[in-house]
């Protein structure tokens, strides 16, 4: 199939992205940020969107930089894939982007595409509620900061406003980190992460949205073995089956994949 009709804007600025994105609510239409492309272009390819307008922000100045200043790793809007998997100062956040998908997949798809789309099977979404990511947002009231934890609240829904655009995300950088996930197929989407960052655990592909498991989390702090925080965790879960995995396929996945991550993050 082919995208329903649109108008699309190359915006230069982000004061020029927000205003169009607010233009269009004010007149009933439906306008749309374009990133990378990845999860967008297909949805409208399928018709599963139908925006009246793209709001491309390839060309916005200064949205693709990352920076390490005291201990946290900020990261452009347009920060790709590929840029995260090669850089060095948050080795968590690198080894969870070299899981997404395929190369051509890595060099267009972006970190703020990915926390804005808000797919529950997706690394980065995940990695930002295991470390305490600040993500913000600019919108025609002004600047925000939401919490990670704060900005999803749905499979493919969060908490942005259609004329908000986020601008970077602030990852802290832990010292003590595990990643883990099982994929059918390399490249393919997770059945189950889990990721490990200090004293956080945080799983995805078992709930809605990534979730941090409180009960796991309490016993890591109580100095729990690898085996009491994987019972911790599982006693927590309410996963779902559907057509990929079976609601207790997932719950075994998940034991196996948190154990995994806390042996990483030199737990035993
Ligand atoms: C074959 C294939 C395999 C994939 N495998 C994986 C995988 O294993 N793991 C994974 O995590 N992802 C995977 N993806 C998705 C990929 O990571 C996307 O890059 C990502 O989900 C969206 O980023 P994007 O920059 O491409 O966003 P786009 O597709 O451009 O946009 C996605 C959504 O986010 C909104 N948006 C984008 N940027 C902003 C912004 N700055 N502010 C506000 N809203 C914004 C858009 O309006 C749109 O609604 C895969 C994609 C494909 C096609």
């Amino acid at each position: 199939m082919k995208p329903a009709p649109f108008e699309y804007l190359r915006a230069a600025s982000v004061d020029e992205a927000v205003a169009a994105l607010a233009s269009c609510g004010a007149d009933g239409r439906e306008g749309k940020v374009l990133a990378g492309g990845q999860s967008l272009v297909p949805l409208l390819a399928l018709r599963m969107a139908r925006p009246d307008l793209l709001v491309d922000i390839n060309r916005v100045a200064d949205l693709a930089e990352v920076s390490l200043v005291d201990g946290v790793l900020h990261v452009g809007a347009l920060t790709r894939h590929s840029a995260l998997a090669g850089q060095t100062g948050h080795l968590l956040l690198a080894e969870a982007a070299r899981w997404i998908g395929h190369p051509a997949i890595r060099s267009r798809g972006t970190a703020a595409g990915s926390l804005a789309h808000a797919d529950p099977s997706a690394e980065l979404p995940v990695v930002a509620v295991a470390c305490d990511a600040v993500v913000s947002v600019v919108g025609p009231a002004g600047v925000r900061s939401v919490a990670a934890a704060d900005l999803f609240t749905g499979p493919l829904m969060s908490t942005l406003a259609e004329d908000e655009l986020i601008t970077s995300v602030s990852f802290p950088v832990p010292v003590r980190w595990g990643f883990a996930e099982f994929a059918r197929r390399h490249g393919d989407f997770a059945l189950v992460t889990a990721v490990v960052a200090d004293g956080a655990i945080a799983l995805g592909g078992v709930s809605a949205v990534p979730m941090r498991s409180a009960a796991g989390e309490d016993v890591l702090a109580g100095g729990g073995s690898v085996e009491e925080v994987v019972v911790a965790v599982c006693a927590e879960l309410e996963p779902t089956g559907d057509l990929h995995a079976s609601a207790p396929y997932r719950r075994a996945l998940a034991a196996e994949l948190v154990g995994r991550a806390l042996r990483q993050a030199g737990v035993s």
